[in-house]
């Protein structure tokens, strides 16, 4: 297993130990192969050198980033000359084959060292050395490579010896792997502190340009509306955090946290990957949705309308469980992918169901242990948690082109039907008041134009964001289907015709409540009347745009 060095590649950077090495192969009649300042190295010693350009026929170019990256070296370096097949094809082809590689790696530690600009480091970045490293300590069974001058006196004892032994290859091709793996990690660790950390800067100062600019927004201070809202103007904003990205990708975007109120923003995240800018706003109607609830109640969001809202079966032994399957069952297709908000801890029968169904976010007071652990073993989900008696924001902040709209917040507190007017048929019994109650309070978390349908506290069929009342009559209908017939349906708003209305009475709702109004308020009532179903009026409306 003694092979005979009689034909070696060098090509080292560190230049140390070189022409003593260089005297010791020429003198045992080696053939040196060398590439640029390796060979004009060996030859200002007074020794031959073949260019490595003359064995690959082509020029050493690219700044030195393409020298003996050639099938005619590696092919050298890789033959096994231990078969015959590999000894065939070298003879074939006309190459002959080394038996010591002598590589070191250009500078690439010492370059980062001497604080060097990043393209000057990564032209650093030796790749044929590498590769001549490897490809010899692949093959050490044939070759010898040297990747160390402390290793170069032991290279030269074999030489003078009559050749390498096995033992002495596979100890420098262990040691050569080493190097190379080393040599990456160097150039990995780089990457990762300067590359990234130049993302994280930029980033960083992304968005402390958007937040400087949003400052400036909610920060302007105007003594009247100082004191027209003193102190409670939620706007306030302490704190921020940049989202990902807004509506959509290309858009910057980050959250403030009011001083005045406690909302979605605050609330814990427990569980999943970050927060969005979508999912802050459907959370957030979804948490308008399900919390003003005193009963056990469920709300699933999508694009910031509910496509289920339940409280639970009374009789239920696991009440969120119920409030959720009921809201679920409103609408099951556009439940995929939902933002869901319960009002009462999650227990483990929600979490079973809701387990199984794609969800972005689930908002809720609490989770049982059993529950968060069954969820929070799914990746996608976002758990968060939110007091059920949240302090709600006195006001309402929109943004319009060039400045800002300012309301007081639609909240239920004063929700007292005492003022509700029956305007068409008989007095409802219990049960279809209570539904008309839930309705309503359910059809104030529904985009404008709003109809919802109802049945035993739960929704079953939703039509929202019509242009108008007509097609939004149209939409809870279809929804509904077959539970349309005996359903109790809320308008946020007054029929402003009998049309829509028309709609429900045909699918065969029980009794209606909206907030009445309309110049045709008895065109509308005359219709109600024809049909006998029970009409209430509310006084008050609830748009919600
Ligand atoms: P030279 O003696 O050619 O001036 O420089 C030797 C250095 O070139 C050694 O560090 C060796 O690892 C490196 N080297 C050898 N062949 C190649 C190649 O094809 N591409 C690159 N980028 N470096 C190489």
């Amino acid at each position: 297993d003694v092979i005979p060095v009689q034909r070696a590649l060098i090509s080292v950077s560190d230049k140390t130990g070189l022409v003593e090495l260089a005297n010791a192969l020429a003198a045992a009649g080696v053939e040196i192969i060398s590439t640029g300042s390796t060979a004009a190295t060996i030859r200002a010693a007074g020794h031959d050198v073949t260019d490595v350009s003359a064995v690959t026929g082509f020029p050493e170019s690219l700044d030195g980033r393409v020298k003996t990256l050639h099938p005619s070296v590696h092919a050298g370096i890789l033959a096994d000359l231990r078969l015959e097949a590999h000894e065939n094809q070298l003879a074939d082809l006309s190459i002959a084959p080394f038996q010591l590689v002598v590589v070191n790696l250009y500078p690439f530690v010492e370059t980062v060292e001497s604080g060097a600009e990043p393209a000057d480091v990564i032209e650093q970045i030796d790749i044929g050395g590498p590769a001549l490293v490897r490809a010899s300590a692949k093959n050490h069974a044939n070759v010898a490579i040297a990747v160390d001058p402390e290793d170069y006196p032991e290279i030269i004892a074999a030489v003078a010896a009559g050749g390498s032994t096995l033992r002495l290859r596979q100890k420098l091709a262990s040691l050569a792997f080493e190097h190379t793996a080393n040599y990456d990690l160097s150039v990995s660790a780089w990457f990762t502190e300067n590359v990234y950390d130049q993302w994280q800067d930029d980033t960083e100062a992304l968005g402390e340009e958007i937040l400087d600019a949003f400052d400036a927004i909610v920060g302007a201070e105007d003594p009247e509306a100082d004191a027209l809202f003193p102190a409670t103007l939620a706007i306030e904003a302490t704190r921020a955090t940049v989202l990902r990205y807004g509506e959509n990708s290309h858009q910057a975007a980050a959250l403030y946290l009011g001083e005045g109120g406690q909302g979605i923003a605050q609330a814990v995240q427990l569980h999943g990957k970050e927060m969005s800018y979508n999912n802050y706003v459907d959370a957030d109607a979804a948490v308008r949705a399900a919390f003003d609830f005193a009963e056990p109640a469920v709300a699933i969001i999508k694009h910031a309308n509910p496509c289920g809202i339940a409280v639970a079966n009374p009789k239920a032994p696991d009440a969120i469980a119920s409030a959720h399957h009921r809201a679920h069952d409103c609408d099951p297709v556009s439940a995929f992918g939902g933002v869901i908000a319960a009002n009462r801890v999650v227990t483990l029968g929600m979490a079973e169901t809701v387990s199984q169904i794609f969800t972005e976010v689930l908002v809720a007071p609490g989770f049982e242990p059993a529950a968060f652990e069954l969820l929070s073993a799914k990746k996608n989900i976002r758990l968060l948690e939110l007091p059920a008696d949240y302090r709600r924001s006195s006001l309402e902040l929109r943004q319009i082109s060039g400045g800002l709209l300012v309301q007081e917040t639609d909240t239920f507190d004063a929700l007292d039907t005492s003022e509700w007017r029956l305007v068409s048929g008989p007095e409802v019994d219990a049960a279809t008041r209570a539904d008309l109650e839930f309705a309503w309070k359910a059809c104030r978390a529904v985009k404008s134009n709003a109809i919802l349908l109802a049945h035993a506290g739960a929704s079953v069929g939703v039509g929202m964001g019509q242009v108008n009342r007509v097609d939004s009559c149209h939409l809870a209908v279809s929804r509904a289907g077959e539970r349309a017939e005996g359903a109790v349906a809320a308008s946020d708003a007054f029929f402003p015709f009998a049309d829509g209305l028309e709609v429900l009475l045909e699918a065969g709702v029980s009794a209606v409540v909206q907030p009445g109004g309309s110049v045709r308020d008895e065109e509308v009532i005359a219709a109600a009347t024809a049909a006998g179903v029970s009409m209430y009026f509310t006084g008050e409306r609830h748009f919600f745009h």
